[in-house]
């Protein structure tokens, strides 16, 4: 089925975490989304169904979302997915994520991440779609040289994992690839700490096995799944001595996807443009377990043991461009952050495997 050329958006990854979530407020702008996802890291539906975060954010939006199973190492399957649609805008998110899992099989993450965007920018341009989003991070920044950090922030420097490396590697290829070529378009948004859910507690963050990250463990010993929580430090710099991060809601987030698609559709100007996502405001480990104490009711033990390697004492950016270039900036505050994390885990308390 052929879709309007306007309307119609590809997201690679769109059964992921970020990527799910981001569907809905692209059909509440009136977009049709279609989804390339190998689901290495999502869960899978039942023989013949879509995967389960798809089918969810169909039942909450009452639209249907095109989904293709398909790895973007393999190059004739997203042209053919490419020969399908109409696409006005890719949005990229596809690509590995545990920062520690990177260290040990390197050459995995270049090839997922580095070769998968390759391989689909390749097809894009054949296909003649030159306007792109691009999932990234922080990492990019490595250690903070400032605070809060501004987009004029060095990247690349003591990068001390290959997960940021990937990041910081796409990054140089999508700004050479503009130099090179005039027509395309490019946002790169350099996400800080995604947390949270949906609202409605029916699509969340579902990681497979032990959580890297702070708020999944958290809310994973809340709902009783995990004894206590490990506390990665307590003498760094800060208010509390425990590490301080900017949160960021994953609807705000996801919003912030919308706004960059809508700005590569009605800009001028081409080029790569960099821009941070996040809400300006850091809150230290404690903080956040404070918070989700609150807003669950529940006890949250917890242990405080020796620094995790590669982490910084303090990251919070300074959000105002993504203020004044998209006219997006973060609405939702900590305390929603916990609520919505918690609702999820407590409708969901193994994730979509609850459902099994
Ligand atoms: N953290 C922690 N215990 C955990 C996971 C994380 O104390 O089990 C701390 C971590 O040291 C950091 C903060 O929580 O200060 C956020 O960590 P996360 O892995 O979520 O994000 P990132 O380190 O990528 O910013």
């Amino acid at each position: 089925m052929n879709t309007t050329k306007s309307q119609c958006v590809l997201l690679t990854g769109g059964a992921g975490y970020v990527g799910s979530h981001t569907i809905i407020p692209l059909i509440e702008s009136g977009y049709e989304v279609v989804v390339l996802d190998n689901l290495s890291n999502a869960c899978k539906g039942l023989e013949g169904q879509k995967p389960v975060p798809i089918t969810k954010v169909e039942e909450l939006t009452g639209k249907e979302v095109t989904f293709y199973n398909v790895d973007l190492l393999n190059s004739n399957s997203v042209s053919e997915v490419f020969d399908k649609h109409d696409f006005c805008c890719v949005i990229h998110f596809a690509g590995l994520k545990a920062v520690g899992e990177s260290c040990h099989i390197p050459l995995t993450y270049y090839r997922v991440n580095v070769s998968g965007s390759i391989n689909l920018l390749e097809v894009m341009k054949a296909h003649n779609v030159k306007k792109l989003v691009f999932s990234s991070s922080s990492t990019v920044y490595g250690e903070p040289q400032f605070l809060p950090i501004t987009e004029a922030h060095s990247v690349g420097n003591n990068l001390l994992n290959g997960y940021a490396k990937s990041k910081y590697y796409i990054e140089g290829i999508l700004q050479d690839l503009c130099n090179s070529d005039k027509d395309w378009s490019v946002i790169i948004l350099r996400y800080f700490n995604p947390v949270g859910a949906h609202p409605s507690g029916n699509l969340g963050e579902d990681p497979t096995g032990i959580p890297n990250n702070l708020m999944p463990f958290v809310a994973q010993v809340a709902v009783g799944s995990r004894p206590c929580l490990q506390v990665f430090g307590n003498d760094y710099d800060t208010v509390d001595g425990t590490g301080v991060r900017d949160y960021l809601h994953i609807m705000d987030l996801a919003e912030g996807h919308v706004s960059a698609v809508k700005k590569l559709q009605t800009n001028n100007k081409n080029g790569a443009v960099a821009i941070n996502l996040g809400t300006g405001n850091g809150y230290s480990v404690l903080q956040v377990i404070d918070m989700f104490s609150q807003v669950s009711g529940r006890k949250i033990p917890y242990e405080i043991v020796g620094r995790r390697q590669g982490d910084c004492a303090s990251s919070y950016c300074d959000a105002s461009f993504a203020k004044d270039y998209l006219g997006w900036e973060a609405k939702r505050t900590l305390k929603e952050m916990c609520q919505d994390t918690w609702k999820w885990q407590s409708l969901y308390p193994q994730g979509f495997s609850t459902l099994k």
